[in-house]
């Protein structure tokens, strides 16, 4: 029996679809239900149906789920960014533990006994609040003709004035009413998608959460940096004074293009980069003890930087773990953005090569060595399929065997996976473990199937959660040639 459009149906939630919305079944059809925790009994109302399935409007929760919790943001629902906020987080972990679980049985083709006997508990977030290092807010114009900063609402590029996200650190709503109050003030105009007029599109807020500095950004709709804010002292005025600033720089971006950043970045006050601080833990001990070692980091505007530093420690301590290494091995980073990873292993490795596809992250990576005493690290810019294949087919002058050849290869590419030529040149140079940083398991699985399709076994998998309130995780996997 079909469902009515706008017909009212009860169902209980049994389970969390992948964009985050519970999943549950009515005269055997399967209903997702947006806002629904897993373990509520809810009435919906059919807004979409198809042949097997059907879309529903969460009207009512009859019966709250035990595992349902009060979101702590008025906009979680209109907001696309935190799909589970109204899930306790101890439920969060669990969905994010399967989700790698079935990923990897489902896509990667692994069977479900080698996946448990090979996966850890998941590494969760002590406070999934507030922990948010970087912020692009959208800049436009309300009904009323006010300039407002908010978010998107989910699948719409609709601006919902909202300043003070709760994933973001406090300090970020300030900057928001300091620029906001500047263009209100001095009518500088807000960007409008529609027609490709105005000047601000959004603002970048990084933090260092160790450090403390803050870097702002604003990208605008203009092709010089220079006398384009009437009286940009009073601007810089404003930022400035609030605790912390390090760098502000306008990123020039004219296009009609829903990309954020625009290429160009100049400073307009302070430094080019602001640094952070990230520490090597213990991930064999409980608790994940420091263990004294640390390293700072430069990073820029365009420069990709892992969004949550307390959770990143645990990341890159635990593919440092995976790794194995001794001291002597040849390691490449593939995907390795300002270099994180790479030095993170050069102290426990012979040599480290480092590749990137964003230039100004490898100008990073370069400096971030030497900031760091670390000189048996080295670093190429272009895409890691090319880079790779370049140096194996021998274009590259100065190969040795052992670059072509290395002990170990970490990848940790973007949400997209690996290309598969990289996957196919990594293969060739059949290093003895390869370990797999992930931000989507299932473009994980999917690349595993094809290396462990070929001479490689899985070794270790763990999530860590970067992502708390999402639907995001992140994993570790480790794989090793098979002797044979
Ligand atoms: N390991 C780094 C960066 C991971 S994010 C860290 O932890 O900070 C993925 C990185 O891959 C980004 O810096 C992105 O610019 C880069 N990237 C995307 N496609 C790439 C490609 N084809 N080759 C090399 N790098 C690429």
């Amino acid at each position: 029996m079909k469902f009515e459009k706008n017909e009212i149906v009860t169902v209980t939630i049994e389970d969390i679809g992948n964009e985050g919305e519970g999943i549950g079944r009515v005269n055997g059809f399967t209903l997702f239900v947006k806002d629904a925790v897993v373990g509520d009994t809810v009435e919906a109302r059919i807004v979409k149906n198809k042949k097997t399935y059907a879309y529903g409007r969460l009207e009512k929760v009859l019966v709250p789920s035990p595992f349902r919790v009060e979101p702590k943001c008025a906009w979680h629902r209109q907001c696309g960014g935190c799909q589970l906020q109204a899930c306790s987080y101890e439920r969060q972990l669990i969905f994010k533990q399967d989700k790698i679980r079935s990923c990897l049985i489902r896509i990667g083709g692994f069977a479900p006994e080698q996946v448990d006997a090979c996966m850890e508990p998941i590494v969760g977030m002590e406070d999934p609040f507030r922990y948010r290092n970087k912020a692009q807010y959208p800049v436009g114009t309300d009904r009323d003709g006010n300039v407002v900063a908010g978010f998107y609402a989910a699948r719409t590029h609709n601006i919902i004035a909202h300043t003070d996200c709760w994933l973001g650190p406090v300090e970020n709503e300030t900057i928001l009413n300091c620029i906001l109050e500047y263009m209100r003030d001095y009518k500088v105009s807000a960007y409008d998608e529609n027609t490709g007029t105005g000047l601000v599109r959004h603002i970048l807020i990084r933090k260092g959460f160790a450090s403390g500095e803050i870097m702002v950004c604003l990208v605008i709709n203009a092709k010089k940096a220079f006398q384009i804010f009437p009286d940009q002292d009073a601007l810089l005025e404003k930022l400035t004074a609030i605790e912390g600033m390090t760098s502000v720089s306008v990123s020039l971006n004219p296009e009609q293009t829903n990309v954020i950043m625009g290429k160009e970045i100049y400073t307009l006050w302070g430094k080019d980069t602001i640094s952070d601080t990230i520490r090597v833990r213990d991930m064999t001990q409980t608790g994940f003890p420091l263990t004294g070692k640390e390293l700072t980091f430069a990073i820029s505007p365009l420069s990709f930087y892992q969004v949550n530093p307390v959770q990143t420690e645990k990341l890159y301590s635990l593919a440092l773990e995976y790794a194995g290494l001794t001291g002597q091995e040849t390691v490449w980073d593939l995907y390795c953005g300002i270099g994180t990873i790479s030095l993170f292993l050069a102290g426990n490795a012979g040599r480290v090569y480092g590749v990137e596809v964003i230039p100004q992250a490898i100008e990073d990576a370069r400096k971030n060595a030497e900031r760091n005493g670390i000189e048996n690290a080295a670093f190429f810019v272009g895409k890691a399929e090319d880079v790779l294949q370049e140096i194996y087919e021998g274009g590259m002058a100065d190969n040795d065997e052992r670059m072509l050849h290395p002990d170990v290869i970490v990848v940790d590419p973007p949400r997209k996976g690996c290309d598969s030529v990289c996957l196919e040149v990594m293969l060739k140079m059949r290093p003895e473990r390869i370990v797999y940083v992930s931000c989507d398991p299932a473009t994980l699985a999917r690349d595993l199937k094809v290396l462990c399709g070929d001479g490689y076994a899985l070794e270790r998998v763990r999530g860590v959660d970067q992502f708390g309130g999402t639907v995001h995780v992140e994993t570790v996997v480790s794989i090793q040639r098979k002797t044979s």
